[in-house]
């Protein structure tokens, strides 16, 4: 099916795309295009003016300060995939990137994008939700800093204003001895999860859990944080029995249907396993544990 027929802005600059939000009611943000052109296709989306976002040159960043990792929102997902800071300090950034979709898709979508659309499916909301991560949003009133646990409403929805634009994704830049991961179970290459789990680990100076934070992906009406796990982990020292324990709870906080690919207890399982590698992973890298953690 060929879209309906809409009018294409591509402003410049974040003010100037800000404003054609404010001025223009029915429209639709377009980034890299691997969800919208789909929902334009089947007319899932039928806006009258589409705000094509790609030549604001401001938002195409991925950079490190002393506080935060910043992915601009022009930033795609390949851009992740082939970064030596993501690969060297962001271990569950590294993990996700090459699992998202194919080649194709990463190499136009953007990781804003995703986490705009809010598909309870994605792995970036779960990654995002693990290290506390922030969404920064541009609408009439200026700048607005969203925290990832406020952002996801439900599939599709969340908490952005219809008039705000999503300019970046930040999370705080790894403490001394921090360390992530994200495993997802997916039925093929190219294939949204089944389940996943990101997992990131702060450790104290003698090696206990300072701060835990783990970020579950299709198993939920949105991206999920297991917080049950993420108290039991705190004050403890990494290993088996804590990330075993870490797993049930967070299996148990999980609310995941029965669907072709899988019965709901199954998919509870897998939460249970993903969560207790990524935690592994996490723990091995954040420095501190002589040799891997394992189930
Ligand atoms: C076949 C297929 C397989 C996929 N597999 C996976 C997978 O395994 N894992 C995964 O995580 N994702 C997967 N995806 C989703 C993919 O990650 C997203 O389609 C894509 O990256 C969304 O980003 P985009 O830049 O293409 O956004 P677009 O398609 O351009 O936009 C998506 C939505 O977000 C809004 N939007 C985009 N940018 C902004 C912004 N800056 N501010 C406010 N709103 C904005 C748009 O208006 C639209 O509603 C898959 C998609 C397809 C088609």
């Amino acid at each position: 099916m060929k879209p309906a027929q809409f009018e294409h802005h591509e402003p410049e600059t974040v003010e100037e795309a800000v404003s054609l939000l404010e001025s223009l009611d029915d429209r639709a943000i377009l980034a890299g295009g691997q969800s919208m052109v789909p929902m334009l296709r089947f007319r899932l989306a039928v806006p009258e003016t589409v705000i094509d976002i790609n030549r604001i040159e401001s938002l195409d960043y991925l950079e490190e300060d002393d506080e935060w990792l910043r992915i601009g929102a022009l930033a795609r997902h390949a851009d992740l995939e082939e970064s030596a800071l993501i690969d060297e300090k962001y271990g569950s950034f590294a993990d996700a990137a090459p699992l998202v979709a194919d080649p194709q898709i990463r190499n136009r979508g953007t990781v804003a994008g995703a986490i705009a659309q809010a598909d309870p499916k994605g792995d970036w909301g779960s990654v995002l939700l693990a290290h506390e991560g922030e969404i920064v949003a541009h609408g009439p009133d200026g700048e607005r800093v969203i925290p990832a646990s406020d952002f996801f409403l439900l599939p599709y929805d969340t908490t952005l204003d219809e008039n705000e634009l999503v300019t970046e994704l930040r999370v705080p830049t790894p403490a001394a001895h921090e360390g992530s991961g994200y495993h997802k179970l997916k039925r093929k290459v190219g294939d949204y999860a089944m389940a996943g789990s990101a997992a990131r680990l702060v450790l104290d100076e003698d090696g206990r859990i300072e701060r835990a934070g783990i970020g579950l992906t299709a198993v939920d009406i949105t991206n999920v944080r297991a917080t049950d796990a993420e108290d039991h982990l705190e004050g403890d020292e990494p290993g088996c029995e804590v990330f075993k324990r870490a797993g049930e709870l967070a299996a148990e906080q999980s609310n995941p249907e029965s669907d072709e690919h899988g019965d709901a207890g199954y998919k509870e399982r897998m939460v249970n396993v993903l969560t207790q590698r990524a935690l592994s992973d996490a723990a091995e890298r954040a420095g501190l544990v002589k040799r891997r953690v394992s189930q």
